[in-house]
């Protein structure tokens, strides 16, 4: 045998997700879940769902997911997609709108998943180094590009840009598909959605995986124009047309018309998060101003891994990245009160014990 077929094989360093251990005592504070459970009204369609219509195929467009979403952001449903997860929904982006020979633009710390597509669909693109400070300079993507792809807030530093940085980006790149992935918008910043009135080459993507507590679930959307949602069609269209099951597609719906309690969640978290803020800066953190359900630090003298792995060795699951600029840093989801308790209780006779 030669074996040499092997050498036809894709080879491709694949994305790697926050690990999803089954420990009991488990604090999982590593994969920006939210810590409290999705709406009742998501819990109702699973108890009266009528299993006899899984049959039939689902509806392939989605049209009750789909309403309930332009109902709840003020658009038409035809600017709207959806898709098995943010991440399905990203990687039809790649597929559907970076497709020249220039290269597709995003900064050199964000979701590390972006570079990974550019890999599989053979996508040229150049990283565009943050500041010292982990801002983006807009004035960096004033060039013709392949596509521009920024998250906002940014992963992992929690870091929002406001209406006029966004508006800038959009009015210098009128000659490519900007992608705003706001899958943390939910947590404090603000969404792009009213410049999709203006901007015809803006493409929204957010999740029901954070703010809504459906990670399990996989929802992923996107708002654009018609056309760019008309090609995003065309493109799921060509490569499965079932993303969507019918249970997750009412239970979608269901969440979403459940705006009182999506912003209680929401509200919870994010002062959670401001709590913790300061509590992580009394122990000697330096925190980045976070407008997500996570928080980015670091500390002068005990080193990220470091206390990564001792907070392991606790079942207190935190996220740390071992790539350039970030390896001295640390991702905490924002979790439960209680959850962050008992974090910061370890931290804090970790950091005494460790002489640091
Ligand atoms: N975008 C960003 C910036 C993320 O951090 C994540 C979560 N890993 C996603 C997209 C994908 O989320 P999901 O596929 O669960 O919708």
């Amino acid at each position: 045998m030669s074996g040499l077929w092997q050498d036809k094989l894709r080879k491709i360093d694949p994305y790697v997700p926050g690990e999803q251990a089954q420990i009991p005592d488990l604090v999982k504070l590593n994969a920006n879940e939210n810590p409290y459970p999705p709406s009742p009204r998501v819990a109702e369609v699973f108890r009266t769902f009528a299993v006899d219509g899984l049959r039939l195929y689902p509806n392939a467009n989605a049209t009750r997911l789909k309403t309930a979403l332009a109902a709840h952001h003020g658009v038409s449903p035809t600017q709207v997609f959806v898709g098995n997860g943010s991440d399905d929904v990203l990687a039809l982006t790649f597929q559907a709108f970076f497709c020249s020979e220039q290269p597709v633009l995003f900064p050199d710390i964000t979701y590390s998943f972006y570079p990974v597509w550019c890999s599989l669909f053979r996508t040229p693109y150049e990283t565009v180094p943050l500041n010292a400070q982990f801002r983006i300079n807009p004035r960096d993507y004033d060039r013709p590009s392949g596509g521009v792809l920024l998250p906002n807030p940014n992963a992992p530093t929690g870091i929002a840009e406001n209406r006029a940085f966004l508006e800038d980006i959009l009015a210098h790149n009128q000659d490519c598909v900007v992608i705003i992935d706001e899958a943390y918008v939910d947590f404090g910043a603000w969404s792009c959605v009213p410049l999709l009135e203006k901007y015809d080459n803006l493409l929204i993507v957010q999740t029901f995986s954070k703010s809504r507590s459906l990670a399990g679930l996989r929802i992923g959307v996107a708002l654009g124009s018609e056309t760019l949602i008309r090609t995003l069609e065309a493109v799921k269209n060509s490569y499965n047309s079932y993303t969507m099951d019918a249970l997750t597609i009412e239970a979608g719906a269901a969440s979403v018309e459940d705006d009182s309690y999506f912003r209680a969640t929401c509200r919870k978290v994010m002062d959670t998060r401001e709590r913790c803020a300061r509590e992580f800066e009394a122990l000697g953190f330096s925190v980045c101003p976070s407008s997500a359900n996570f928080l980015f630090v670091t500390h002068p003298t005990a080193r990220a891994k470091d206390i990564f792995l001792a907070m392991r060795a606790r079942n207190l699951f935190i996220r740390y990245f071992d790539l350039p600029r970030i390896d001295n840093y640390l991702r905490i989801t924002v979790g439960t009160d209680d959850e962050m308790d008992k974090l910061l209780t370890a931290l804090r006779e970790y950091l005494a014990q460790a002489n640091v």
